[in-house]
């Protein structure tokens, strides 16, 4: 199967750009089935645009924490994920003793 230069119209700013074959074979090897809908001037600026702008809401590099009191040892600490009600949560030392004592 071959690949063949594709022209497509950027969803941005409307201007033709070109799908080239090369990259169709890329994003085929990536398992990638949609095609880009920016040009890649538009893909540039989007991704620049991340950092800054959007409501003045522009900082989440961090990934969010809960704060949990530890089911072990009673130490205030934070989890990356949500704590359910029907599992302890430990604090990162218990976590791993946890981990080894099972
Ligand atoms: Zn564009
Ligand atoms: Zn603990």
């Amino acid at each position: 199967m071959g690949f063949t230069d594709k022209t497509i119209e950027c969803a941005d700013c409307g201007v033709n750009f070109t799908f080239t074959a090369d990259e169709q074979e890329f994003f085929a090897s990536k398992g990638y089935t949609n095609e880009p809908k920016r040009c890649p001037e538009c893909r540039r600026a989007r991704k620049s645009q991340r950092t800054g702008g959007g409501g003045g809401f522009g900082f989440k590099a961090e990934r969010q924490m809960f704060p949990v009191t530890c089911a072990r040892c009673g130490k205030e600490t934070e989890v990356p994920f949500e704590p359910r009600g029907d599992k302890p949560v430990y604090c990162r030392d218990c976590y791993n003793s946890v981990r080894q004592d099972a």
